[in-house]
C-alpha cells in the first residue's frame, strides 16, 4: 500500500462536515475521524490507546445484563450486499477472492478471522459466535466491490447519545479483494497478515481509534513488530467494555484519556453513519 498505513484510506466523504441535507430520515452523520482528529494537538508523546469518539460521545456496543457476557455474532457475506447509507463499505461481496490467494483458502480465511476475535475475547467479556446469516449478523465481513485502500470499518450508530455513549448497531468490515493478502508475519509488509489486519478493524468495531502509527495492534501503520494485542490496545478495550468476568468498565471519568496526535498521514478508514443499517 502506498502510504504504509495499515489500510484506512479516506472515503470521499472523510473530512467533511455533517451533512443535513439528506432527505431521508435517517441523520446523515457522516463525521469521519480525522475531522474529530484536527482538534489533536501536536507534539504529544503517543499514548496507549485511543476512543472513537463522535460528537463528543464514546461509542461501543451496550452490555444489557452487567453480570452477563455479550454476545456479538459475525458473519462472511455469501453474495452481494449494499449498505447504502454507509460510509465505508457501502458495497460489498463474499470475500472469495481473498480466499483463493496463495497460503489463504477458504478456510484459512475463516480461521484468520476466528484467530483475531478471540485476541479481543479472551481480554473483555465480549464473546464472538460466527453464523451463516450475514444478514442477521451484528459484524459483516466481506471483500469491497470497489477496491480502496486496503481495509475499512463502518459502524452503525444508534440515533442519540446516552450517558456519553453512542450505541453501536451494527459493523461491517471490508477488505480490498486486490490487494494482497496472507496469513502470519514474513517480513514482506507488501502484502498484509488477514489476522493482524482483521484484528485492527475488529478493534475499531469495539470502539478504539489509532493511538498513534506505531507500537500497538491499532496503530495506524501496518507492521510486523507485533503480533496480538499490545497492554495500550487491551486496556483500551477494557476501560470500555470491562475484564473478562465482569463487565463494570471503569468509570470513564477515571480514565485520563491522553490525546495522540494526528500525523497528517492518519488517514482512517472507519465510517459512521446514524440509524437504521441499510438492508
Ligand atoms: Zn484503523
Amino acid at each position: 500500500m502506498c502510504d504504509g498505513t495499515i489500510g484506512w484510506q479516506a472515503s470521499s466523504q472523510r473530512g467533511q462536515p455533517i451533512d443535513l441535507s439528506s432527505k431521508s430520515a435517517v441523520v446523515a452523520a457522516l463525521v469521519a475521524l480525522a475531522w474529530m482528529g484536527l482538534v489533536q494537538p501536536s507534539g504529544a508523546a503517543a499514548e496507549p490507546f485511543r476512543w472513537l469518539m463522535i460528537d463528543g460521545a464514546m461509542v461501543r456496543w451496550t452490555i444489557e445484563a452487567p453480570t452477563s457476557r455479550r454476545q456479538l455474532s459475525y458473519a462472511f457475506l455469501a453474495g452481494a450486499q449494499e449498505f447504502p447509507d454507509a460510509v465505508n463499505c457501502g458495497s460489498m461481496r463474499a470475500p472469495d477472492q481473498i480466499a483463493a490467494q496463495h497460503r489463504v483458502g477458504p478456510a484459512g480465511l475463516r480461521r484468520a478471522a476466528r484467530q483475531a476475535f478471540d485476541r479481543w475475547q479472551a481480554v473483555i467479556p465480549v464473546d464472538f459466535v460466527e453464523i451463516d446469516d450475514a444478514g442477521a449478523a451484528d459484524i459483516v465481513l466481506g471483500a469491497q466491490a470497489v477496491p480502496t485502500g486496503h481495509a475499512f470499518t463502518n459502524l452503525t450508530l444508534a440515533r442519540g447519545t446516552v450517558d456519553g455513549l453512542r450505541a453501536i448497531t451494527h459493523a461491517a468490515i471490508c477488505l480490498n479483494p486486490e490487494r494482497s493478502w496472507k496469513i502470519g508475519f514474513d517480513g514482506d509488509l507488501r502484502s498484509y497478515d488477514l489476522v493482524h489486519t482483521l484484528s485492527h478493524e475488529i478493534g475499531h468495531v469495539l470502539g478504539l481509534d489509532h493511538p498513534g502509527a506505531r507500537g500497538h495492534l491499532m496503530s495506524f501503520r501496518y507492521d510486523e513488530a507485533r503480533d496480538g494485542l499490545s497492554d495500550g490496545d487491551v486496556l483500551g478495550a477494557r476501560t470500555i467494555y470491562g475484564f473478562p468476568g465482569h463487565t463494570e468498565s471503569r468509570p470513564l471519568d477515571s480514565i485520563e484519556q491522553q490525546r495522540a496526535p494526528h500525523s497528517p498521514d492518519a488517514v482512517h478508514g472507519v465510517g459512521f453513519q446514524s440509524g437504521p443499517r441499510a438492508r
